[in-house]
């Protein structure tokens, strides 16, 4: 069985701008079968780095929100604590990011909500049968949402080479163990230049993996890599070591997005913007010139439906000369292979498949 995508291209007219299309993509899509109401819909987006540009327009993020007040839902705008020290990297900081970002109530006209509390931890381990792992650390706010509508910005990633709706749900509804869980499968490292013996990771951490030795260290067998420690040092002096493989770390996405979804079957609605494709992930300080040209606006019921249709469409597009682009400009040449040329960025599309994520074959639906 294939999954419909539904896809809009960028073109515009008098008669229809690029808001009335977001909407026309969600009624056919079926949100009136996704969301009831009084449901306490999560609208998963990502709130933007400060520097970046290439995030979700919140005018658009409005014209979703508006659309689920309309059929009584009751929406709220949610992303996660980051795992590095950033500017994200606990939820006051994450929400005042957001609302420079344009994510104010007056635009979007619901609350943002942070769905891993406030410092990341706020979760629960959701049990999935992924292969890799047999639980995955969900933010509780996602799990107890009655529904969700994920919009995602589609862009080139460095470590896994794209990033699309699996991501945004695998990666950003994961607390911040989880993000850990992906990413490294050792303990974090405290850097002696650094550290300042101020003692307050000691205090932060529930498990006495840290201990003194004239500066603060961490006994391996002891830490269970619940990031606490990361987030709490004010001196930033506890690093995450990013071992884990990119070919790993796909899967482990693929499957925390399974765990993400937890109880939406039927629940859950997908957008993803082909629009300032930049080559990286939206997580850094700036967004470079895009790879390709605007493509349009993509929903569907289905993630890896979804994210298999947005990559495609990408590839069939011509390259644009002098940005990060370095191979397969021509149409139907690999973008993402052209931009990070050592990552298998099918890997997250084949293990979501394999897991029941969703499928990879795709009817698309233009309009
Ligand atoms: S919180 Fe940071 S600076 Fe303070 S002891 Fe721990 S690692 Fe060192
Ligand atoms: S990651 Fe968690 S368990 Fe490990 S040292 Fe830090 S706070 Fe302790």
């Amino acid at each position: 069985m294939s999954g419909k995508v539904y896809f809009a291209d960028t073109r515009t007219s008098s008669e229809e701008n690029l808001h009335d299309k977001v909407l026309r993509l969600m009624e056919a899509a079926g949100i009136e079968n996704v969301i009831h109401s009084g449901d306490l819909t999560a609208v998963k987006t990502h709130f933007g780095e400060k520097g970046g540009h290439a995030y979700v327009r919140p005018t658009f993020l409005r014209r979703v929100i508006d659309r689920l007040r309309r059929g009584g839902a009751l929406p709220f705008i949610t992303d996660s604590c980051t795992l590095y020290p950033g500017e994200r990297k606990e939820a006051v900081s994450a929400l005042r990011c957001g609302i420079e970002n344009g994510l104010a109530f007056a635009v979007v006209g619901a609350p943002l909500i942070l769905c891993d509390g406030l410092r990341g931890h706020s979760a629960r381990r959701v049990p999935i049968d992924g292969g890799i792992l047999a639980s995955v650390d969900i933010g509780e706010v996602i799990l107890e949402a009655d529904s969700m509508v994920v919009v995602s910005h589609f862009k080139g990633h460095e470590l896994t080479g794209f990033g699309g709706a699996i991501k945004n749900l695998g990666m950003g509804c994961s607390s911040r163990q989880g993000k850990m869980e992906q990413h490294s499968s050792i303990a974090p490292r405290v850097s002696e230049e650094a550290c300042t013996a101020c003692r307050v990771c000691l205090k932060a951490c529930a498990h006495d993996a840290i201990v003194m030795k004239g500066k603060a260290f961490i006994v391996p067998g002891k830490c269970v890599g619940c990031a606490r420690c990361i987030g709490v040092c004010p001196e930033r002096a506890i690093r995450i070591q990013w071992n884990e493989s990119a070919d790993m770390a796909m899967k482990k996405m693929a499957e925390y997005a399974l765990g993400a979804l937890h109880g939406k079957k039927g629940k859950a609605l997908f957008i993803n913007f082909i629009v300032q494709v930049s080559p990286d992930c939206d997580c850094y300080p700036h967004s470079d010139a895009p790879i390709v040209p605007d493509i349009g606006i993509l929903a569907g019921t289905d993630p890896v439906a979804l994210d298999q249709a947005s990559a495609d469409l990408v590839n069939q597009s011509a390259g644009l000369p002098n940005t990060a682009l370095k191979s397969g400009h021509e149409p139907g040449g690999d973008k993402f292979r052209g931009v990070h040329p050592a990552i298998d960025w099918e890997t997250t599309l084949e293990h979501g498949e394999k897991i029941g994520l969703g499928g990879r074959k795709y009817e698309l639906v233009r309009f």
